[in-house]
């Protein structure tokens, strides 16, 4: 059951809303709760839990969803599912190739100065195809002109590495999603006063598990 309490109003003229009172939990206990879904997941146990209308009923008044997630919109990688969470816990924004750019921007800025959202996680994902087709080249997916630009200079930045060349690219999108996010001003105050943690996380296909990708 959710914990609002509506304390206050808020007032533009005549329009009056209510303020809410948030009890988020800590950055590290969002980071927690968020892994031990996705292992609920990865072994076959999801709860499934608040997926229905009754839970839906619940956050009729407002939402206090405990992690923001910036995810690709590949079909294989619902984070609502892959962190076995309900209905109000995420804040989700899914855009090929989890790009981090001006709009995305505005929502994780909502997310975490206007719901608290103690944390954030940049995913990307196994054979993720934005990532594949800005390695090949943007000519190869012409549809994706206006991504290209957000996903290569991270891939620039990477070259040099050894191994998986994709799984190095995705890891260093993703790595350059969380560095813009935690040098912009509104986010890096929420850093600075230890109220959000921005980190970047690796979906693989095979055993479906979340990693945290180090900074
Ligand atoms: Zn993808």
């Amino acid at each position: 059951m959710r914990k609002f309490v509506y304390s206050t109003l808020l007032c533009f003229s005549s329009l009056c809303v209510a303020q809410d009172t948030y009890q988020q939990p800590s950055s590290d206990a969002a980071l927690q709760k968020l892994m031990e879904g996705n292992k609920r997941f990865t072994s076959g146990q999801p709860l499934h839990k608040n997926l229905g209308l009754e839970g839906l009923s619940a956050l009729k008044e407002g939402q206090e969803p405990f992690a923001t997630i910036i995810g690709c919109s590949d079909s294989r990688v619902p984070p609502e599912i892959i962190f076995d969470q309900g209905l109000g816990d995420l804040f989700v924004v899914r855009v090929a190739g989890n790009v981090v750019g001006p709009i995305e921007l505005d929502s994780v800025e909502y997310a975490v100065d206007k719901l608290h959202c103690p944390l954030v996680i940049v995913l990307g994902h196994e054979n993720c195809g934005a990532v594949k087709a800005t390695l090949l080249g943007q000519e190869n997916v012409p549809e994706l002109d206006n991504i290209y630009p957000l996903i290569a200079p991270a891939l620039k930045k990477c070259q040099a590495q050894k191994g998986d060349i994709l799984m190095n690219a995705v890891k260093c999108n993703v790595k350059e999603g969380v560095g813009y996010l935690k040098s912009t001003p509104l986010i890096a105050k929420h850093i600075a006063a230890n109220r959000v943690k921005v980190v970047g996380g690796y979906y693989d296909f095979d055993h479906g598990k979340v990693m945290i990708i180090p900074d």
